[in-house]
């Protein structure tokens, strides 16, 4: 089945940019879920917010079982740790990056965002075999252009977020590059699903909440603190998925096949309720949205994970957007899928019944 070509209205697109283009590293989240919130006003609907800055809506009626549609809204990036008597700053990483040398960032100061580059010991300097290596993140620094500690100081400060530069740029007629997609495209489609459902003036029987969840990269605990204070029935997460096998020296032997513009990934493994991973094949043959679908044996690196386990559990269905270039200010994937992705969201609520439906106590006990 070809994947279909978005359909978002312009709205919507400006929402997705808009949120690409603010900073939201992880801890650092609340100028992105100031974002959120004010597009969940937009949709008519009141935005809330907990201790820790997870963000989220509720569209239904009063009562009926909560289906989660959840991403998460920080990105990764770094941290100031040390500032030396030159003016350089070293850094740590937020999340998981590797080669960063030469990379564009941003300096979130209270004084406002300052520029920088990454460096590193020039390649002349080190023996031949250096050249190929990937330094250990200490043997990196951020160049600001400050002249001496002092000077640089006068602006940053130790712990002062760090972003990539990588604004939203189209490639091609399809393919969307920024940084940052990981994974603010997930609560792009979550909102966008609970606008369709809007639009077509839904009254459940289920009641839908968009989930725009803090801190995945770094401890997942916006979705663990979120599935205790939220009386959840069932939880989609979503968030890209880097298994993509469409470009050179991937092997599908290991990691299934996985193409952009083919779908979205539906997972498939322990860490998923049967029944929910059922509910969205079903949901998605039933309204003819095309899906992909990846085993994943144990424990997902994803909110999926944390929902799965916090409190007494929770059912959970994981949606990945296939996604190149992971965790680099240049990520790609395919608007169609994101578009499809949303539909999914959207008809799976739609086909949600009872509380009951997704536990495998029945499935048990009957
Ligand atoms: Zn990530």
């Amino acid at each position: 089945m070809e994947a279909a070509k978005h359909e978002y209205p312009q709205r919507s697109l400006d929402f997705l940019f808009e949120l690409l283009a603010t900073p939201s590293i992880s801890g650092y989240e609340d100028p992105g879920q100031r974002v959120v919130a004010d597009y969940a006003r937009h949709l008519g609907l009141e935005p809330e917010a907990d201790v820790h800055g997870n963000v989220w809506a509720i569209l239904g009626p009063d009562d009926g079982p909560l289906v989660g549609l959840e991403g998460h809204v920080d990105q990764i990036g770094m941290t100031v740790k040390h500032i030396n008597d030159d003016g350089f700053l070293h850094v740590d990483f937020v999340g998981g990056s590797w080669e960063v040398y030469a990379r564009r960032v941003t300096v979130h100061t209270k004084h406002g965002p300052v520029p920088g580059v990454i460096g590193k010991q020039p390649l002349h300097y080190g023996e031949a075999e250096d050249r190929t290596k990937t330094k250990k993140i200490h043997e990196y620094w951020i160049d600001i252009g400050a002249r001496s500690g002092s000077e640089a100081r006068q602006s940053v400060a130790l712990g002062d977020p760090i972003t990539y530069d990588g604004p939203p740029t189209l490639l091609g007629r399809d393919l969307l590059m920024s940084c940052g997609l990981d994974n603010r495209i997930s609560v792009f489609c979550a909102f966008e699903a609970l606008r369709l459902l809007k639009e077509e003036g839904f009254q459940g029987p289920a009641r839908v909440a968009a989930l725009s969840c803090v801190q995945e990269e770094v401890s997942m605990v916006g979705a663990t603190t979120l599935a205790h204070s939220l009386p959840l029935d069932v939880v989609i997460a979503a968030d890209v998925w880097p298994f993509v096998t469409d470009v050179p020296d991937c092997d599908a032997r290991r990691f299934g096949e996985l193409k952009l513009g083919s779908g979205p990934c539906i997972v498939r493994g322990a860490n998923i309720a049967p029944r929910v991973f059922e509910g969205l094949v079903d949901s998605a043959k039933e309204s003819q949205i095309p899906y992909q679908v990846q085993a994943w044996p144990g424990q997902t690196p994803t909110d999926a994970m944390a929902f799965f386990k916090s409190k007494g559990g929770t059912p959970v269905g994981l949606l990945g957007a296939p996604e190149r270039y992971l965790h680099t200010p240049s990520e790609v994937v395919h608007m169609g899928d994101l578009w499809n992705m949303t539909r999914l969201m959207a008809a799976f609520a739609r086909s949600v019944e009872s509380s009951e439906s997704y536990s495998r106590r029945s499935a048990i006990l009957g």
